[in-house]
């Protein structure tokens, strides 16, 4: 038995030096990888390393991009800040983004390479809850990875996902970053955008709709202009709205109450204030 498996582990490594090129190939590889780099349950960022290992497989498969990578740390930076846990003011503001979603009109939800692969099954699960589309957009776009991202998010149980033909354009943005669908954002009347570009972010309100962002830090753009945001890591952001739907679906006036006891700026300051006493604790230890 010690003898197959040495021979096939031989073989693998052969066959990893010398190139793959088939699918099935490329499966092993990355279980190989998988493997090597196994983190184990006990270590006290596990949570935290399982998302960047989730990213990195994201990037192999050319879901991510590089940049999406470096956003994420950048993003891990202040949850660090934020005790990497969802604060009193994040539900609150969760709460407030449910009742925005189930008075919408039209909702749509704005998936880009970072949360398709951090949270399908959130996506797919929101969008059937709030009865709001899912359109991809994409800051660095290719064709390629919008028919990836589509595929993943279909696996997951969305419907219907738009983005890969746009027929429409986000004014006062340049860039493909502009590209929308008619049927989605551009005639959406509450967006849904987790982990979204400041620029793009500002020119959906610019257009009159209401948004939702999801950002770890406070003082974005993202988090300055969108109408609600949430700050919070978006894979304890995305749940915890797909529980604040279900609840208050069929609740119209806790969902009125949760939307008019919001403040955007109010939250973004008790946010940033708990922050900034988090890291003056640390210093005084
Ligand atoms: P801007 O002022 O233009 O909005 P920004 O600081 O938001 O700039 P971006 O490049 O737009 O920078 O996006 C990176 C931001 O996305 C991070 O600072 C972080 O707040 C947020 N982010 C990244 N990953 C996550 C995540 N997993 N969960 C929540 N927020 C995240
Ligand atoms: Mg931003």
């Amino acid at each position: 038995m010690m003898l197959y498996i040495s021979l096939f582990s031989r073989y693998l490594r052969v066959k990893l030096l010398s190139g793959w090129d088939t699918v099935s190939e490329n499966r092993i590889r990355s279980m190989l990888d998988a493997a090597m780099t196994a983190i184990p349950k006990t270590h006290p960022r596990y949570e935290s390393l399982v998302l960047r290992e989730r990213l990195v497989e994201g990037f192999r498969q050319g879901i991510v991009v590089p940049q999406g990578l470096i956003a994420h740390g950048r993003g891990e930076m202040f949850d660090y800040l934020l005790g990497e846990r969802t604060t009193k003011e994040s539900r609150a503001a969760s709460r407030a983004a449910a009742a925005l979603l189930l008075q919408a009109k039209h909702p749509v939800i704005s998936v880009n390479g970072n949360v398709a692969v951090l949270c399908p099954d959130d996506v797919a699960r929101l969008s059937i809850l709030a009865r709001a589309r899912v359109e991809i957009g994409l800051f660095h776009r290719t064709d390629e990875r919008v028919s990836k991202i589509q595929k993943l998010l279909q696996e997951h149980g969305a419907r219907d996902v738009l983005g890969f033909l746009p027929d429409a354009a986000i004014p006062g943005l340049d860039h493909m970053r502009s590209l929308c669908s008619k049927d989605g954002v551009y005639s959406a009347d509450v967006v849904l955008v987790p982990l979204e570009d400041g620029d793009r972010a500002e020119a959906l309100v610019n257009m009159g709709k209401k948004t939702i962002a999801v950002d770890l830090n406070p003082m974005s753009r993202t988090a300055r202009n969108a109408t609600i945001t949430i700050v919070d890591e978006v894979t304890r952001a995305m749940p915890e709205l797909v529980r604040n739907v279900e609840d208050l679906a069929d609740d119209p006036k806790a969902a009125r109450l949760a939307l008019s006891k919001y403040d955007r700026d109010e939250n973004l300051e008790k946010i940033a204030e708990k922050m900034s006493d988090n890291l003056e604790n640390f210093l005084e230890r």
